[in-house]
C-alpha cells in the first residue's frame, strides 16, 4: 500500500465546508435548515460581467494566457488598487491566481520550512495554520481579541517575532470576526517592523471593499517603507460575488514574483481565460451592484447584531467589516463546537464554532448574515428557543 510523505499528516482544512456537507444533508432529508455558516455572498455575480465570459468564450479566449495573467487584467488590477487605495502598482507585480487561497498556497510555500515560525492570525482564516503546518514550519498564533475590537494588536504581534520567524501573516478586515484594524494600529506595526528587515508579509485584504459605518480599509500597500517585502493578497470572490469562478491577485516584489510565477507554471498554468476577461468586467465596470450588496450586508449587519445581543448570555460587538459576526458566548456555559454542532441538529440553524478558527475562538460563534434578513430574523428566533431550553 503506498503511503502518503508526512507533511499530508499535517495538512488541516476548512470545517465551514464540512459544516456545509451536514446542512445540506440535512435539508436533504427534509428539515428546514437556515445557513448563517457560509462565508460566500447570496448575490449573483453582476450579469454585466458574466455577458463578459461569455463574450470571451464566444470570442475564443479558449487557450492558455500567461501564467501571471493577461496584461489587461493586470492593468485593471493596477488602476483598482490606485482609485481605492491612491497606491501606484506596477502591473508587472499583479498576478492573476484562481482564488485568494492561492496567493496565501505560495505565500507560504515560500516562507515555510522545518525550523521557521510564521505568525497568523488566531482567530483567523483556517488555511493559514493548515498551511503552515503542511510547510513543516513552526505556527504562531496571534491572539485577536475582542476587548481590542478584533483588531491586530501591533505591540502583540511584533513581540512573537523572533529571530526564526519568516512570515508574518495579516487579515483586515477580517474572516471570522468582522474585525478592522485601525490606521494608527498599522502605523505602529509598520514602524516596528523596522527592526525585522528579513520578516516578511503577508497582507489578506479579501474583504477590502467591505467595511462599514464610513470606516475606511486601510492596506499595508500604502507604506512603501515594507513594499520591498509585503505580499498583497485580494481577488474577486467576495467583493463581485465570484466564490465559484475563482479568481484572485495578488502583489509581490521582484524575486517573489518569479518565485510565484514559477510556481504558477508547475501547478494551475493559468486562470481560466474567460474568467479573467469576466475580472475586467468586474473591475472597470459599474459599481453599483457592489454598492447594493454592501447596502444589504450593512442593514443585516444590524440586524444580527441586535437579534445576538437579546440572547441570554450572548453578548456581540458591531463588526465594521466583511460579512461576519462573532458573538461571544461564553455566559451561556456552553463549549462553542457543541453549540454549533447542537443548534444545527437541533434547532436547524447553521453557524460554525469559533475554535474552527483557532485556539483563541473558544467561546464564540462564527454567524455569517449572506442570507436574506428574513430567514436572519427566523434563525435567531430559533436560537433564542433553543437556548431557553438548553440553559
Ligand atoms: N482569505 C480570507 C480571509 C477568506 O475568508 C477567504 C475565503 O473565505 C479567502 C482568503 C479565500 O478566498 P478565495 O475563495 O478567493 O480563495
Amino acid at each position: 500500500m503506498p503511503t502518503l510523505v508526512p507533511a499530508f499528516g499535517r495538512i488541516g482544512e476548512e470545517n465551514a465546508f464540512a459544516v456545509l456537507a451536514r446542512a445540506t444533508a440535512l435539508a436533504q432529508a427534509g428539515r428546514d435548515v437556515i445557513n448563517l455558516g457560509i462565508g460566500q455572498p447570496d448575490m449573483p455575480t453582476p450579469p454585466h460581467v458574466v455577458e463578459a465570459a461569455v463574450k470571451a468564450l464566444r470570442d475564443g479566449h479558449h487557450g492558455y494566457t500567461p501564467a501571471t495573467g493577461i496584461l489587461p487584467l493586470r492593468e485593471a488590477v493596477a488602476r483598482d488598487i490606485r482609485r481605492r487605495l491612491d497606491v501606484e502598482v506596477s502591473p508587472d507585480s499583479v498576478m492573476i491566481v484562481p482564488g485568494g487561497k492561492v496567493t496565501m498556497f505560495a505565500a507560504i510555500l515560500m516562507f515555510g520550512e522545518p525550523g521557521a515560525e510564521i505568525l497568523y492570525p488566531d482567530p483567523g482564516f483556517p488555511i493559514y495554520r493548515s498551511m503552515i503546518e503542511f510547510t513543516g514550519a513552526t505556527p504562531v498564533p496571534i491572539p485577536i481579541r475582542e476587548a481590542n475590537g478584533f483588531a491586530f494588536s501591533a505591540e502583540e504581534t511584533l513581540a512573537l517575532i523572533t529571530p526564526r520567524t519568516r512570515l508574518v501573516i495579516l487579515n483586515s478586515p477580517a474572516n471570522p470576526t468582522g474585525g478592522v484594524t485601525p490606521k494608527a494600529e498599522i502605523d505602529r506595526l509598520v514602524a516596528g517592523l523596522a527592526a525585522h528587515p528579513n520578516v516578511a508579509l503577508l497582507s489578506d485584504e479579501i474583504y477590502g471593499t467591505m467595511t462599514y459605518d464610513g470606516e475606511r480599509h486601510h492596506s499595508l500597500l500604502a507604506y512603501p517603507e515594507i513594499r520591498d517585502r509585503l505580499i498583497y493578497l485580494d481577488g474577486a470572490s467576495k467583493t463581485y460575488a465570484m466564490t465559484g469562478w475563482r479568481l484572485g491577485w495578488s502583489v509581490w516584489p521582484a524575486p517573489f514574483y518569479e518565485a510565484a510565477r514559477k510556481l504558477a507554471v508547475n501547478s494551475f498554468s493559468c486562470v481560466n481565460a474567460a474568467t479573467q476577461w469576466a475580472g475586467i468586467a468586474a473591475l472597470d465596470g459599474p459599481q453599483d451592484a457592489v454598492a447594493a450588496m454592501m447596502a444589504e450586508f450593512d442593514r443585516r449587519r444590524l440586524i444580527v447584531v441586535e437579534g445576538l445581543n437579546r440572547l441570554p448570555g450572548i453578548s456581540c460587538i458591531t463588526p465594521k467589516g466583511a460579512f461576519y459576526a462573532f458573538p461571544n458566548i461564553a455566559r451561556t456555559g456552553w463549549k462553542a463546537k457543541a453549540l454549533a454542532s447542537a443548534l444545527l441538529e437541533e434547532a436547524g440553524v447553521a453557524t460554525i464554532g469559533g475554535p474552527d478558527f483557532g485556539v483563541h475562538g473558544e467561546g464564540y460563534l462564527r454567524l455569517s448574515y449572506a442570507n436574506s434578513a428574513e430567514n436572519i430574523l427566523r434563525a435567531l428566533e430559533r436560537m433564542g428557543e433553543f437556548l431557553a431550553r438548553n440553559p
